[in-house]
């Protein structure tokens, strides 16, 4: 065991006044969180909730989810976020696989829910229910044992079922940890949260919150003004975001120009497309690039503010409890030569819950294998080029997509862009592309292979560039490269 005080108690007790949370609604010091959290623990004690029972929520974004989350934490449970855009099928899978007991749900998700609890044995409760209960007089846990799970979060594979990734009290303590250990934490700190807190970029942001004190301003909806809106008259200096959102930003006059106070436009989740890290350079915006995954929970290598500018298109180094090498059939790889990114740190998941076997394919002697290709430079930055699952091999070469969606992009009409690997009888495989023309602007295929012609090897050059309405995207808004196949044409699919 490794015993920690309850970081929401801890936190109430050291500094009750400060702000926690800012809505659209109302503000919150810590002293009323830890209130709301101890009367939900209370009502869910006398639900029958006990240590280590698994609950699953399913939610907007809200202050009462965030209440749920360390109320369920203070009953000794283990919270299993849901993805409030699964279908009632998928949803119900992961309840079955981590024997959820109960489903929690607002008001808005109760009939996704209904549909959701009728295929498996839980219960399921509206928030308000929960506050119906009576409340037993005991509250929160004075403490956490780091070694316990603290969240289950399904990830989903590329194929096959979604695994449950157990982070650990102890992960989210470190990954917390080694976060403030590169951005440092300044007394006027706060955090826009405009990501899904069910994913772990939202919820490390929860942790974040209680450990460091920090405010955080919660937002329900992604909008890009609010947000320039936030950063430019309320103080916001750090925010999270992916590619997609901080386009967006940009395009919202608001971005103009940030104040000084804004520190950290913490960028992840995938691919960051170098003519967007350029127009931000343009805009003196202190954007982070960050690597990242659900089994690291969160952030496990962030660039040093300090190489903000002449490290463009890293994702930098370590975090200062993670380590990264570059690993192909077990042999580590030189300076510069890409293989698969492996992952070793107090960060670090034990494992997918209830799945011994794909624990033991991602995680060998201590190391996470994760799926990724990259490198790292002769100073030990590390570079992200893909997921290896959606390299794209044509004649033998490496062809990454992230690279010819990086370029399309850099084209003055090309708003968003998506690239998968078609057969192809001569080369096996090549780059197909997919791009939204931004409004008002026509497309022109012949135009944009020329383009790219300048700019890519031959070998890199898509077959096709084929115009979409948008792209498919997750909650998260990261790019679902394999939903992309279902508009190839006939000839191609
Ligand atoms: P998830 O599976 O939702 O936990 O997301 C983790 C995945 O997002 C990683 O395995 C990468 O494929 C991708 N990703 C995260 N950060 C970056 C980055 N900076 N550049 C490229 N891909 C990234
Ligand atoms: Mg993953
Ligand atoms: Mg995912």
């Amino acid at each position: 065991e490794t015993i920690m005080p309850n970081w929401l108690m801890r936190r109430a007790e050291l500094t009750p006044d400060r702000t926690a949370f800012e809505t659209d609604r109302e503000t919150v010091s810590f002293r009323t969180l830890f209130q709301m959290v101890t009367d939900i623990a209370r009502e869910l004690r006398s639900i029958g909730v006990r240590e280590n029972d698994k609950v699953a929520l399913l939610s907007e974004s809200s202050l009462e989810l965030v209440g749920f989350y360390h109320a369920i934490s203070g009953a000794g449970a283990v919270s299993v976020p849901l993805n409030n855009r699964l279908s009632p099928e998928e949803a119900a899978w992961q309840l079955r696989d981590c024997g959820a007991r109960w489903l929690i749900c607002d008001q808005a998700f109760l009939p996704l829910a209904q549909m959701i609890v009728d295929r498996t044995p839980c219960t399921l409760l509206t928030m308000a229910e929960v506050h119906d209960q009576p409340k037993t007089s005991c509250g929160l846990n004075s403490a956490f044992d780091l070694n316990k799970p603290c969240t289950i979060i399904y990830t989903s594979g590329t194929t096959g079922h979604p695994k449950g990734v157990v982070l650990t009290y102890g992960n989210h303590w470190w990954s917390a940890a080694g976060s403030v250990l590169n951005l440092g934490l300044r007394e006027d700190d706060k955090w826009l949260c405009c990501v899904p807190l069910f994913h772990v970029s939202g919820l490390s942001i929860l942790m974040k919150n209680v450990i460091y004190g920090m405010t955080v301003v919660l937002s329900g909806k992604f909008n890009p003004h609010a947000a320039n809106r936030q950063i430019c008259a309320n103080g916001v200096t750090m925010m999270s975001v992916v590619a997609n959102m901080l386009r967006r930003m940009l395009d919202d006059a608001g971005a103009e120009g940030y104040p000084g106070t804004f520190r950290c436009m913490l960028l992840g989740g995938g691919p960051a497309p170098l003519p967007l890290l350029n127009r931000c350079k343009e805009k003196r915006i202190p954007v982070f690039q960050t690597y990242g995954l659900t089994e690291t929970a969160s952030q496990t290598a962030t660039l040093p503010p300090e190489y903000m500018f002449t490290k463009i298109g890293s994702a930098g180094k370590p975090l200062f409890p993670a380590e990264i090498r570059i690993v192909t059939d077990g042999k580590a790889m030189r300076p510069n030569q890409p293989g698969e990114i492996i992952v070793r740190g107090l960060n670090v998941t034990p494992g997918y819950w209830g799945r011994r076997d794909a624990t033991e394919r991602a995680i060998k002697g201590g190391w996470l294998y994760t799926g990724d290709i990259g490198y790292l430079d002769q100073e030990g930055f590390l570079y992200i080029l893909d997921r290896r699952q959606d390299l794209i091999i044509s004649g033998g070469e490496n062809v990454y997509p992230a690279e010819v969606e990086s370029t399309l992009l850099g084209h003055p009409a090309v708003e968003e862009a998506g690239v998968i690997g078609v057969a192809d009888e001569t080369w096996g495989e090549v780059p197909y592309a997919f791009v939204v023309i931004k409004k008002g602007l026509v497309f022109s295929e012949k135009e944009l292979l020329n383009y790219c012609r300048r700019r890519l090897a031959g070998y890199k050059l898509p077959v096709r560039i084929q115009p979409l309405e948008r792209l498919p995207r997750n909650a998260s808004r990261k790019l679902l490269r394999r939903k992309l196949v279902d508009f190839l044409p006939k000839t191609f699919a």
